[in-house]
């Protein structure tokens, strides 16, 4: 029998994580010294208290059953009590769904509110989820640049009068993966003005929120400002600040209305978070934050080295204030791929070419800050070595 997909299936572009890791096996196969700075998984291991706390959750026969619904009450709570504390913003346990990783819920929520027809603004470059989503729900996605020149902030006042009619929701990212920009408190303010008047639902996606280089340089929550609990919500991870990509839990919160309709999408789609991950999770939140506080050490000092390397090499690279990316311009007189390509043949490194996450993002490539300092200093003396 042939087997046929669905159109929506066969509209996707390749996944570009599983693409650049086939492409890194490949060369690992033929039996190169990679260095890979191409998929955003950290490489640190989950601090050793949250797993003493799965240890002792998993032997529970209460967490072996289904766990259903929005999260255990006591992970709500604790996520409300982090982002007070955190963000001074005040959540209901109602206003909190646990999610299966933040991807599970920023693929899921069109489901939620997009008919076919309805417009989804999508940065671009950006995650590809925000897309992936609009494609299976017969959304039609409205990509908004992020540029240099406006701080890799989307404009939003150029977006088409008749795309507005239609769009129902918009997704942001600060900090930004690719580009690694934080977003202002005026850009905040002026999206829920925007949101309220053209009643789009604002996704914002925050799994960087806690990868940050200066006290006095925290990245702000979108919450944190007037008006946005109407007409929006935030999805939060625990991948990136806990070093948990493998245990798949995170959550969304914000607007209560609208988590009901992602809490029904998953009521009909799986069965909720694993409750010993959702208790390790608390742990975690509750916990002593210096694990995370020696995290962000760690990719400083690895931030420090890449960027300075490239800046003596030449390259034009800004220095992150958050995420774990360096969004590098290629040098002149090659693309994003060339210089990928080249990269990987002469120097035998793996990273992101910038327009493979977005059109926009041509002409730029992601570096991944997820290798040891010492690999850190061998991917730039490799660098230096390529011939021009
Ligand atoms: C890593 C990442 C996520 C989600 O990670 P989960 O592991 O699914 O929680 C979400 N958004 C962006 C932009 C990311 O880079």
């Amino acid at each position: 029998m042939e087997i046929r997909y669905n159109e929506k299936l066969k509209k996707l572009p390749p996944y570009l994580f599983i693409e650049i890791d086939r492409k890194k096996k490949e060369a690992i196969e033929r039996g190169e010294d990679i260095i890979s700075l191409g998929v955003g998984d950290p490489d640190l291991p989950t601090p050793e208290h949250i797993i003493k706390s799965m240890q002792k959750s998993v032997t529970n026969p209460a967490n072996h059953q289904y766990p259903f619904g929005t999260g255990l009450l006591s992970y709500r709570k604790a996520v409300a009590e982090w982002y007070k504390r955190r963000f001074s913003v005040n959540l209901n346990v109602d206003e909190v769904c646990a999610l299966i990783g933040s991807k599970e819920g920023i693929g899921h929520i069109h489901l939620g509110f997009i008919n076919p027809g309805d417009v989804v603004l999508i940065p671009e470059p950006g995650y590809p989820v925000y897309n992936t989503g609009t494609i299976f729900t017969e959304g039609i996605p409205y990509f908004m640049p992020l540029l240099k020149k406006n701080s890799f902030l989307p404009d939003l006042d150029i977006i088409p009068a008749d795309v507005l009619k239609k769009a129902k929701l918009l997704f942001i990212n600060y900090p930004n993966n690719p580009t690694a920009a934080v977003a202002t408190k005026e850009f905040y303010i002026r999206l829920i003005e925007f949101a309220k008047k053209n009643n789009i639902i604002v996704a914002s996606d925050v799994a960087y929120s806690e990868i940050y280089y200066g006290e006095n340089e925290k990245p702000l929550s979108f919450l944190e400002f007037s008006g946005a609990k109407e007409v929006g919500v935030e999805f939060h991870s625990l991948s990136k600040t806990y070093n948990m990509t493998g245990w798949r839990i995170g959550w969304v919160c914000g607007n209560k209305n609208i988590i009901a309709g992602i809490a029904k999408v998953k009521d009909n789609y799986d069965s909720g978070v694993f409750q010993a991950v959702q208790e390790a999770a608390i742990t975690a939140l509750t916990s002593s934050q210096q694990c995370v506080e020696d995290v962000r050490k760690i990719y400083k000092e690895r931030r420090d080295i890449l960027v300075e390397g490239l800046k003596n090499l030449g390259w034009e690279v800004d220095l992150p204030k958050a995420s774990f990316y360096i969004w590098a311009k290629v040098p002149k007189g090659y693309t994003s791929s060339q210089i990928v390509s080249k990269l990987l043949d002469e120097a035998s490194i793996v990273c992101t070419p910038g327009n493979g996450m977005g059109k926009s993002g041509e002409g730029y490539i992601r570096f991944a800050l997820t290798v040891n300092v010492p690999r850190i200093k061998e991917s730039v003396e490799r660098i230096s070595k390529i011939k021009w």
